[in-house]
């Protein structure tokens, strides 16, 4: 039986693969202008990473995570061994830890230095239930700014955000922005104690999951789906009414920059975000039509606490990651088609066998001119040589055969006037190279 690709991933067939590259190309032209800068993280980490810097009781961590093992340290286990903690080793669920720890361990924050502003892209892994927009291997490309606290930092990236959005093609009005403030490490303890009491006094109305996120992190269920939970949690106490005098003037700062860009947003007091890092701005962006449930393409905000955690000294962070394959859901909702891929600059065909040599190195030729060019690999006849020119899209098409052979030349088709006429062997490439006309 054929095998195929493992439930939850997919692959990117040309069309999709060339508008992937042209996506972080986007990504890192606009954020580039931003001052951002690509690195590049490993795909695995050490799963004490993500358990320290994701948060233990996050579904991320707790539940989602692929970890993987060599196949000498599998054999020590299944022989009841021990393997040493930093052969423990997961897949990246998420981009920020890896890039956190590179920052940490080459020390690219130094005391007083400006921000790193870093960006990535590529595949992260999670074991969710595979369906529309949620899959097990699906592509980020996000942003991390380290060192600077300022709530500038968090417009800035918001604001790039929107941009790039925009930029790859998906309508301003389909999005619909979203801003909370989660406080920091001096008030959200107490308005955790307060979601927390609220959910024990409501334990009867939600469900078992909610009672359990109540000790571990209440503020999860702010995110259940079930809807009578939700029901109850819409008179939840609500984090703006609990920030400290510094959070609340973080929050407002960040929403004056947004105002000052005309950036619109909506306040969502009631969005926690699933991971445990973030500490004051968070933000999501989703699509408001024909996406169903999964609809956030995007969204992160502040983290001053976890290069701390996974032990870098204190340098507050902000980032943001967006989901490639839900930004092309979007493009679809929106009637957005991918760009076809560019054609065939020149195929080179031959009337039989003998014209073969002509054609292949006029192809090489015309290749090492920087021209894309074609040709037959498969003994077609001159007439399906010709349906597979235009298969390929070409825009000329060169025949080799024994009349022309005879008489010096080569016919050069125009693909698009249909206009055919003999171009000396000699002037060929000199006249295949210039644009057409
Ligand atoms: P997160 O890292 O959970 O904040 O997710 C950031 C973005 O990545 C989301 O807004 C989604 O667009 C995308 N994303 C997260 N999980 C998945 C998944 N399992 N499949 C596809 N896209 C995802």
């Amino acid at each position: 039986m054929a095998i195929n690709a493992p439930e939850g991933t997919r692959d990117l067939l040309p069309a999709e693969a060339a508008f992937w590259t042209r996506f972080k190309a986007t990504a890192q032209d606009v954020f580039g202008r931003c001052g951002y800068q690509l690195i590049e993280t490993p795909v695995f980490e050490q799963t004490e990473l993500f358990v320290r810097g994701i948060g233990e009781a996050t579904d991320v961590v707790s539940k989602e995570m692929f970890t993987t093992i060599s196949g000498e340290n599998l054999k020590t286990l299944v022989s009841g061994g021990t393997v040493k903690a930093k052969s423990r080793l997961s897949l990246r669920p998420e981009g920020t830890a890896g890039v956190v720890r590179a920052v940490v361990q080459h020390d690219l924050v130094p005391q007083g230095a400006a921000p790193a502003k870093l960006m990535y892209a590529g595949p992260m892994f999670r074991a969710e239930r595979p369906q529309k927009g949620r899959q097990r291997q699906f592509n980020q490309v996000g942003i991390e700014c380290l060192g600077a606290e300022e709530p500038s930092v968090d417009a800035e990236g918001i604001i790039m955000l929107m941009r790039f959005y925009e930029a790859v093609g998906i309508p301003r009005a389909s999005m619909r922005l979203l801003v909370n403030s989660m406080g920091c490490e001096k008030c959200r303890p107490a308005y955790r104690e307060a979601v927390r009491d609220f959910i024990c006094a409501h334990a009867a109305d939600m469900c078992e999951e909610c009672n359990r996120r109540a000790e571990l992190n209440p503020l999860r269920a702010f995110d259940c789906k079930n809807e009578q939970c939700a029901a109850v949690m819409e008179q939840a106490p609500k984090i703006t009414d609990h920030l400290c005098d510094d959070c609340r003037e973080h929050y407002e700062t960040v929403k004056s920059y947004l105002d000052a860009a005309s950036v619109a947003y909506v306040e969502d007091p009631t969005l926690v975000r699933g991971l445990d890092y973030y500490t004051r701005t968070v933000f999501e962006v989703q699509v408001t039509e024909g996406m169903g449930s999964q609809n956030a393409i995007g969204g992160g905000g502040r983290y001053d606490k976890l290069a701390e955690e996974v032990g870098g000294r204190p340098t507050p962070g902000f980032g943001f990651a967006l989901g490639y394959e839900r930004c092309v859901l979007a493009l679809e909702a929106a009637g957005v088609a991918f760009p076809a891929l560019p054609g065939v600059d020149v195929f080179c065909a031959c009337v039989d066998d003998e014209a073969r040599a002509q054609a292949f190195a006029l192809a090489c030729e015309l290749r090492d001119a920087g021209l894309v060019a074609e040709l037959d690999h498969q003994h077609r006849s001159l007439k399906s040589q010709f349906k597979l020119a235009n298969k390929l899209g070409a825009a000329r098409v060169v025949v080799f055969g024994p009349d022309e052979t005879a008489q010096g030349v080569a016919t050069v088709r125009d693909m698009a006037t249909h206009e055919e006429r003999p171009v000396p062997l000699d002037a060929l490439a000199q006249v295949l190279a210039k644009p057409q006309a």
